[in-house]
């Protein structure tokens, strides 16, 4: 069997460069490590991370206490903000608990939050072209001064409160072709919307690949990622747009071998949040086949 795989298939700057400021310090001797909610949407990176002794604490959205144990003596607990960002009202909590506090956010996200505050301090309402329940999502709409809305079609564009002036962004992750149809629909429905493509370069580069994959003659496409991951389920569901039959797995050991051997080439391409070691194990599966 013939593979191709992604150029941009794997970790995005944002997710290394968090795993590198969390491993930088359980690293140096600081302990624990704690991480607010997952650092990174990968159970399996997360099962290498606890090993080397960071610890997610919190919950998935940011939202709940924070419950650890009382430092031990020797331990110099840290707490390091996952790539996703959280609200400003999170950061003042993570802050006051008693341990060092690290951001970790993505830049990427960071110029989001800093359009959208910038803009709400202007008076604009903000529209965000996201996934409300997404800790992404949910950190952003802490910055719209009370003033934002959370969308993912043209029906709950029409259903937002008239709005006079609007700043529309998009979180990180979302598809590029539907925030430009979605902005274009806001445009006709209110006074002043200023628009920002704010789809970072990494989910642009990874979207794009996947339509490569399918130019370049692949039959089937195999996503490699967590099933929480919003971009990798994005990923798959991208490559099911190209009409390729689509198989997202988390490790090799889900692949299907008898499914597999029905096609002579197969694209490969992984979230932004998959781990160089999973994405070799099923190139090499695969080229096994
Ligand atoms: S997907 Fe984009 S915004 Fe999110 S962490 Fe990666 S580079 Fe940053």
């Amino acid at each position: 069997m013939k593979v191709l795989r992604a150029k941009s298939a794997g970790f995005c700057w944002g997710v290394e460069r968090a795993i590198e400021i969390a491993r930088d310090y359980a690293h140096h001797g600081r302990h624990p490590v704690y991480t607010d909610g997952p650092l990174i949407h990968n159970r399996q990176m997360m099962d290498v991370l606890s090993k080397e002794g960071i610890r997610e604490v919190g919950d998935y959205q940011s939202k709940a206490d924070i419950a650890v144990a009382s430092a031990a003596p020797g331990d110099h607990p840290v707490m390091v903000v996952r790539a996703h960002g959280v609200s400003p009202e999170r950061r003042t909590y993570l802050k006051q608990i008693g341990m060092e506090f690290k951001d970790a956010t993505c830049p990427d996200v960071g110029i989001i939050a800093g359009k959208i505050r910038l803009h709400a301090k202007k008076g604009y309402s903000t529209i965000i072209f996201g996934d409300k329940n997404h800790p992404e999502a949910i950190g952003l709409m802490g910055y719209t001064e009370g003033r934002g809305y959370c969308i993912t079609s043209k029906a709950e564009i029409d259903a937002l409160p008239p709005l006079v002036r609007v700043c529309m962004v998009s979180q990180s992750t979302m598809f590029m072709h539907e925030f430009a149809e979605l902005s274009a629909y806001a445009r006709t429905k209110f006074a002043e919307v200023l628009v920002f493509d704010t789809i970072c370069q990494a989910t642009k580069d990874r979207q794009t690949d996947v339509i490569c994959l399918a130019q370049l003659g692949a039959q089937a496409v195999v996503v490699i990622g967590g099933h929480h991951s919003a971009n990798t389920v994005k990923l798959a569901s991208l490559a099911r747009l190209q009409n390729l039959p689509t198989f997202h797995i988390e490790t090799a050991s889900e692949l299907d071998p008898v499914e597999m051997n029905k096609y002579q080439v197969v694209g490969v391409t992984a979230g932004a949040s998959t781990p160089e070691f999973l994405i070799s194990e099923v190139c090499t599966a695969l080229s096994a086949l």
